[in-house]
């Protein structure tokens, strides 16, 4: 299922959420608070500065095509996804509004990757942190959590996350990150190398700098607002599509324009999907949504590694099977140019998962007519009717 949304789509802003209270546990002219402020801030921005950048890797397409195929990839980060580029963002507007307090915990609602890095972050500043997630997130995830020194709080239902982690936030005299509120807002999306930026830096030297496409996937929906702003505040013509799997609302949500829809079955594509429409998702900043069959992204994350070697997660594979359609969609209009989109995080992270036949069997996900259809893309350059 595809849609281009046309002129007439109304699609309102959510509502603004309430900002955190304000606290009185801490004065804030207190010399000893403010040097604790200054060297956590410190601390962040010195993780940037000892950081790389992110590689942007060629997926190979055949040469006559004349479209080039990129895949920004985020999975080499210090701690492993997309996720290491919001934890920072969060961290630093959190302590720059005075909501992070020393010896208060930070709580994340998340379905993995953000608590991984935010753990980290939260580590780096000596602050406890919490991860409330569903109990079906992977397991390597929380034993990364761990690692960096997090709690996992886990609860049955994925539509509670939001509330267990206000409350816990309010038990605790800590602070509720909230990710799916924050994101947009928290990234510097007119520059200081964000995404975006980046890559368009890296494609200076390519024979098409300014791509047709970039595909993103929407968790928070923050890395598509961020894109797409950029690409808007910097008066490029590249689009940028959303690719969203089968439990999620986002889709219908920007089909429809309404903020009143929800999906009641968890994503089992992770990082990517919500249940309700979330505030850092920017519906009217994106040129086009794609519904991506589940067996169909991990079909995509499996050719990935024929293709170029590495593994990743499901949600790569989301936006890898939408880039492939659109790059057929040019060469069936006759166009050349480039499109770009993600690696979010490594497959390591899935091995009992995405990379398991078994839990493909047990999910009832038959991924081979979807595989057939990419090796039969990948040859022709014809793109099978019924690959949908
Ligand atoms: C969060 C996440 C995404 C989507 O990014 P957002 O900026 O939150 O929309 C994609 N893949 C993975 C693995 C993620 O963790």
């Amino acid at each position: 299922m595809q849609h281009t949304r046309t002129g007439d789509a109304r699609v309102t802003s959510p509502v603004h959420p309430v900002c955190p209270a304000p606290t009185i546990d801490v004065d804030r002219s207190d010399p000893a608070y403010r040097a604790w402020l200054k060297e956590s801030v410190r601390k962040v921005q010195a993780d940037a500065n000892r950081s790389a950048d992110t590689h942007l890797l060629r997926f190979p397409l055949p040469e006559s095509w004349g479209i080039d195929l990129y895949l920004k990839d985020e999975s080499t980060h210090p701690t492993g996804s997309l996720k290491h580029r919001l934890a920072r963002s969060l961290f630093l507007y959190g302590l720059c509004n005075g909501w992070i307090r020393p010896g208060k915990p930070v709580i994340e609602a998340s379905s993995g990757s953000t608590a991984v890095s935010e753990a980290y972050f939260a580590k780096l500043i000596g602050v406890p942190f919490i991860a409330v997630m569903p109990r079906t997130t992977s397991s390597a995830k929380t034993r990364l959590i761990e690692f960096h020194g997090g709690r996992c709080h886990l609860v049955d239902d994925p539509r509670t996350v939001y509330e267990v982690s206000a409350r816990l936030a309010a038990e605790s005299g800590g602070h509720y990150m909230d990710q799916f509120t924050y994101a947009e807002r928290a990234t510097d999306w007119r520059g200081n190398n964000n995404i975006a930026e980046s890559v368009f830096e890296q494609l200076r030297l390519e024979r098409f700098p300014e791509p047709a496409w970039i595909v993103a996937t929407a968790g928070t929906g923050g890395t598509s607002a961020t894109i797409a702003r950029y690409i808007h505040y910097s008066q490029y013509d590249t689009r940028v599509c959303v690719a969203d799997p089968e439990n999620s609302c986002f889709f219908d949500g920007w089909v429809t324009g309404s903020n009143d829809v929800s999906c009641d079955s968890p994503s089992r594509i992770e990082g990517i999907g919500r249940p309700r429409m979330e505030p850092s998702f920017v519906p009217n900043a994106v040129d086009r949504m794609m519904k991506v069959p589940d067996a169909a992204s991990v079909a995509a994350v499996r050719a990935l590694e024929g293709a170029i070697g590495r593994r990743a997660g499901g949600s790569t594979g989301t936006g890898l099977w939408s880039s492939l359609k659109i790059v057929a969609e040019m060469l069936t209009l006759g166009r050349s140019g480039s499109v770009v989109t993600l690696i979010c995080d490594p497959g390591d992270r899935y091995l009992d998962k995405y990379y398991s036949d078994d839990w493909l069997a047990g999910q009832g996900l038959d991924i081979r007519p979807y595989a057939a259809a990419i090796d039969a893309f990948l040859a022709t350059g014809e793109w099978p009717d019924h690959a949908g």
